[in-house]
């Protein structure tokens, strides 16, 4: 089993992923399906460099539980319609049952 899973998208189809290995859970740019990293005056593209926002800096880890990944995952814009919290959901359940498997 790959360490990378992907777990769920957004409300702008970017990519939330889990490495296993780590517990992070992460939010990919939508220039290059990267990580970013601290870089020029806040959180750039690892890939292209170009500044995106600080979100793509940031992670969730799995081991502090639901309360706090479900917190992170709404600052990922999946924003506070009742669209967006079924999505949340959704991608919480996705989240916890990939990292028992
Ligand atoms: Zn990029």
């Amino acid at each position: 089993m790959s360490a990378i899973t992907e777990v769920a998208t957004n409300g702008y189809g970017e990519r939330i992923i889990l490495n296993n290995n780590s517990g992070m859970v992460l939010l990919l740019t939508p220039c290059c399906d990267a990580t970013g990293k601290g870089g020029g005056t806040g959180i750039i593209c690892r890939k292209c460099h170009e500044d995106v926002d600080p979100v793509f800096g940031s992670c969730a880890m799995l081991n502090k539980g639901l309360d706090s990944v479900r917190s992170w995952l709404l600052t990922c814009a999946f924003g506070d319609d009742e669209d967006s919290v079924a999505r949340t959901e959704e991608a919480l359940t996705a989240l916890f049952a990939v990292s028992v498997g």
